[in-house]
């Protein structure tokens, strides 16, 4: 059985959370796209970790973690992350890299800030981990594979210099930067070689194996729905496909074993980066919901950077379930919610003056407003309540209220960061 867990929102939903509870009952789960850009945090009994590149199933022996094709492979930190988790007492987790992966370069890390520089106030809010410039290369046919680094020495030598044809191009006249050499870049693949050779496997046979067998496979999606550079809010998105049926390319599955797909919605919005974000709120009000937001507030998990707040957002919340396929919704974070009185809920935009119900494209999106309607707090902590039925009636009625207008059942409400704050309700 395949499964997915993916972002219905702009990312940040708590995907590691679910992830890391999902993973308990599973044989393997998969990172299929997305790099060192993004960070799932996982709160178990090691402490509390900020995951870019490992699968989430890390923390488990029983797991085979495995960085499918579609990611954007950052070596250096790949073996740093796990250097980080062996230092604070994590065992050795079982990780397999994909022979088709494909690896950011420095230049590609060094394109996305000079880019991001030269962009000065019109910048994308890239953190700057070369993931943009990493995706044009894959699909532009000039990036290296893993298994290039297998390739004889001439030809590796010849597929750099033709790479640096181009970039040295930009390297000395768009930014005025000295040109890259091919020894310098030959040498660094040789030392990314030997960092990745003991975890590099036919990620593609192994998982044709495990769906004939049965295995339960976990794809883990990074970022969320608005940020897919199809059906997000471009061109403020990130550069790999953030969708659930993008997971049987970027690891290697058949699109039909991919039976339930988790959603995960948060309670209230956040988002990091520049773009369109209707249900947006400022000031003291969003001060004190980033403030008591997640886990010690809403504040990026690879930059630091304060995350944009906002209320609920059914309308971006439907359409970003349904462009998943959702079989099922996580609704997350619903205990920072507990202080309010009143819980505004944005239900509807208006666009030119007329009330729309469905998401629509970056250039109308830019004139919507939101039509906001408030539902009573519960006022009171909800951690710690581990059935559906204890929860105080206000909650209920939330969790409700935002079911029926997402058209998927709520199957899980996490109350709180840590494994064992969730509870499931009976929906399947
Ligand atoms: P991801 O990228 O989707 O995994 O999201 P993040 O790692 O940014 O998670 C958002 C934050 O919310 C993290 O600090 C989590 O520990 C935290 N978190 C996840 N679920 C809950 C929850 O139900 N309640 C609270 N208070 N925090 C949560």
């Amino acid at each position: 059985m395949v499964k997915a867990i993916v972002g219905a929102n702009w990312g940040d939903e708590g995907k590691g959370k679910i992830t890391d509870v999902m993973a308990a009952q599973s044989d393997i789960v998969i990172r299929f796209q997305g790099g060192s850009n993004a960070g799932h945090t996982i709160i178990n009994n090691y402490g509390k970790f900020a995951l870019h590149q490992l699968p989430s199933g890390v923390f488990y022996r029983h797991i085979t973690n495995i960085i499918g094709n579609g990611v954007a492979l950052s070596v250096e930190n790949f073996i740093k992350e796990i250097k980080s988790l062996e230092e604070r007492g994590v065992p050795a987790p079982n990780v397999m890299v994909s022979n088709r992966a494909q690896i950011v370069m420095p230049y590609h890390v060094e394109l996305d800030s000079m880019e991001e520089a030269r962009l000065s106030s019109k910048s994308f809010g890239s953190t700057k981990s070369g993931i943009a410039p990493f995706y044009s290369d894959k699909y532009a046919k000039i990036g290296f594979q893993i298994n290039d680094l297998y390739d004889d020495e001439a030809s590796l030598r010849d597929r750099i210099a033709h790479v640096l044809d181009l970039k040295n191009v930009l390297y000395e006249h768009l930014y005025h930067r000295e040109p890259l050499s091919v020894d310098a870049v030959y040498e660094k693949l040789m030392e990314y070689k030997a960092l990745i050779t003991p975890y590099v496997a036919d990620t593609f046979s192994y998982l044709h194996q495990a769906v004939k067998e049965g295995k339960t496979i976990l794809l883990e999606g990074q970022l969320g729905t608005l940020k897919d550079p199809d059906f997000g809010i471009y061109p403020m998105v990130t550069s790999s496909s953030t969708l659930a049926g993008y997971g049987a390319v970027g690891a290697g599955i058949p699109p039909y074993e991919i039976r339930q797909i988790v959603a995960v919605v948060k309670a209230y919005s956040s988002a990091v980066g520049a773009g369109e974000f209707v249900s947006e709120i400022f000031g003291p009000e969003a001060d004190e919901l980033r403030r008591r937001g997640g886990d010690g507030g809403e504040y990026g998990a690879t930059t630091g950077r304060p995350r944009r707040m906002g209320w609920m957002d059914l309308v971006a919340s439907r359409y970003g379930v349904q462009v998943q396929g959702a079989t099922h919704v996580a609704l997350t974070v619903m205990d920072v919610l507990g202080y309010l009185d009143e819980i505004p809920v944005c239900v509807a935009y208006e666009l030119d003056g007329k009330r729309i119900d469905s998401f629509p494209p970056t250039a109308q999106l830019k004139r919507c407003k939101p039509v906001w309607e408030t539902l009573p707090g519960w006022k009171c902590d909800i951690r710690g309540i581990k059935r559906y039925e204890d929860l105080p009636e206000n909650a209920r009625r939330y969790v409700e209220f935002v079911e029926e207008r997402l058209g998927v059942p709520v199957w899980i409400v996490s109350n709180g960061p840590a494994r064992e704050d969730i509870i499931y309700r009976d929906c399947e």
